[in-house]
């Protein structure tokens, strides 16, 4: 399987080239040739399958064959992020992907300046990308325009459901063109996302690489029982003996993270935290001195990495549970890639028992407990101790839904639901792609 066999243009195939793209990973393989055809997509995919170039590729090529209105530049490709973050990496991957061919992207997005973001918009447009509150907050100004939008991106769906902003998504989808083609990205297919393409979509082909809940057979995982109010000095005593890995930490709330780095910092280990309180700039600095390896620690929330292109770790440490079991296997796919060694160590307090047989039963495999010496924890780990309602501390989740209470697990593993509607493909599997490659990205 290669590019140029799914159809795809010279401009676009050079480009592919000068990325280090040799060949398509399977959901590219099997969104690309839908999606060029002119089809709705559902595609069932999490980051690190390649699914921005699968949605990015297909898109590039159909605007760069029309001839642009006249007139200022109204956007003809609209893709909609729950996050800034992710905003900022869909719009660096179609700049790259599109470096041959004249189209404008541009990014609007929460907490930064809306005057530049109208600057732009003025300027002409013709692929624009947005997280939805923001993009409301346009189209109320009437500085986004959405009458010429011809394909329509939901890239991680559930998690902008997750956020709260399934009204701020109706809102934006009955403003687009009806005529247009929807591609939609999700890694679960849950209740509301079946209805919003059922509602909003024609006919959608479904696209689901890989079974959800897999994990590389390279990543260790131990879980080392301790007492809550210890898990600050256990940590500290883990990264004072491995003084050499880089480490990315993962906490329950934003003001959690932020204590815990300066704690670090305090212990004289370089630490930067990233959640949603923090600005657009805070955020990529942090993400920036992390990878440079000017900051050995980054300490973060899944809101804030989700969707991140983290460069492969040696350690993924969990210092709390995450209260959706799923992103246990989302946190720990930043260490282990492309078949390097990875390791993943969880602390589990006594509190966290509910949380933890949540983990198993999904991973269907039982961590291994690992009493570290001194730090064994004053009550033995419970699986059948209850999930606190708030998780113990409010989850750094942004607005939730009404009906949605932040523990509530989000959803099923795609591949074990069946939706009636579209017609079911599967990618899994196939395909010489061996992961992402890290570096690759503009
Ligand atoms: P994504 O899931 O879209 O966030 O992509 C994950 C990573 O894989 C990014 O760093 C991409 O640059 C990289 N990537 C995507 N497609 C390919 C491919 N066909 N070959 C090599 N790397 C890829």
């Amino acid at each position: 399987m290669t590019f140029e066999s799914l159809g795809l243009s010279p401009a676009l195939l050079r480009a592919l080239i000068e990325s280090n793209y040799t060949t398509p990973t399977p959901i590219q393989a099997e969104a690309i040739p839908l999606a060029l055809a002119g089809h709705d997509l559902l595609g069932g995919a999490q980051t690190g399958t390649g699914k921005t170039a699968a949605f990015s590729l297909p898109l590039l090529q159909r605007l760069s064959k029309e001839t642009p209105p006249n007139g200022p530049r109204k956007p003809r490709a609209l893709i909609l992020t729950p996050t800034r973050e992710l905003a900022v990496q869909v719009a660096e991957s179609l700049k790259t992907y599109g470096r041959h061919l004249r189209l404008n992207v541009t990014m609007i997005y929460g907490g930064a300046g809306m005057g530049p973001q109208m600057d732009n918009l003025r300027r002409g447009v013709d692929i624009l990308v947005a997280t939805p509150g923001r993009l409301i907050d346009h189209m109320e100004r009437g500085t986004a325009k959405l009458d010429a939008v011809e394909v329509l991106v939901l890239d991680e769906a559930d998690r902008m459901l997750d956020m709260g902003f399934l009204p701020a998504i109706k809102r934006i989808l009955n403003r687009v063109p009806k005529e247009r083609q929807t591609l939609l990205f999700s890694a679960t297919f849950e209740e509301q996302i079946k209805a919003l393409a059922l509602e909003f979509m024609r006919n959608p082909q479904q696209v689901q690489v890989t079974a959800k809940n897999t994990i590389a057979e390279t990543i260790v995982h131990r879980a080392h029982p301790v007492d809550g109010s210890r898990k600050r000095d256990l940590l500290i005593d883990i990264l004072t003996k491995r003084h050499t890995d880089q480490v990315l930490i993962f906490g329950k709330t934003k003001h959690g993270c932020n204590r815990l780095a300066e704690q670090l910092e305090t212990a004289g280990l370089k630490a930067v935290a990233i959640h949603g309180n923090k600005s657009q700039a805070q955020r990529q600095k942090a993400l920036r001195d992390f990878k440079m390896g000017k900051a050995r620690v980054l300490v973060a929330t899944d809101v804030a990495a989700r969707g991140l292109d983290i460069p492969n770790l040696p350690l993924v440490i969990n210092h709390d549970l995450p209260m959706v079991a799923e992103d246990y296997i989302h946190r720990i796919g930043r260490t282990g890639r492309a078949g390097a060694a990875g390791e993943a160590l969880s602390l589990v307090s006594p509190e966290e028992g509910g949380l933890l047989r949540q983990i198993q039963r999904m991973l269907k495999v039982d961590l291994v407990m690992d009493v570290v010496q001194g730090y064994a924890p004053s009550k033995p780990i419970r699986l059948d101790t209850p999930i606190p309602r708030n998780g113990g501390g409010q989850r750094d989740g942004g607005q939730r839904p009404p009906g949605r209470p932040a523990n509530r697990p989000h959803g099923r593993p795609a591949a074990r639901t069946s939706h009636a509607g579209p017609k079911q493909r599967s990618g899994g599997g196939q395909g010489a792609w061996a992961g992402p490659k890290h570096g690759s990205r503009a």
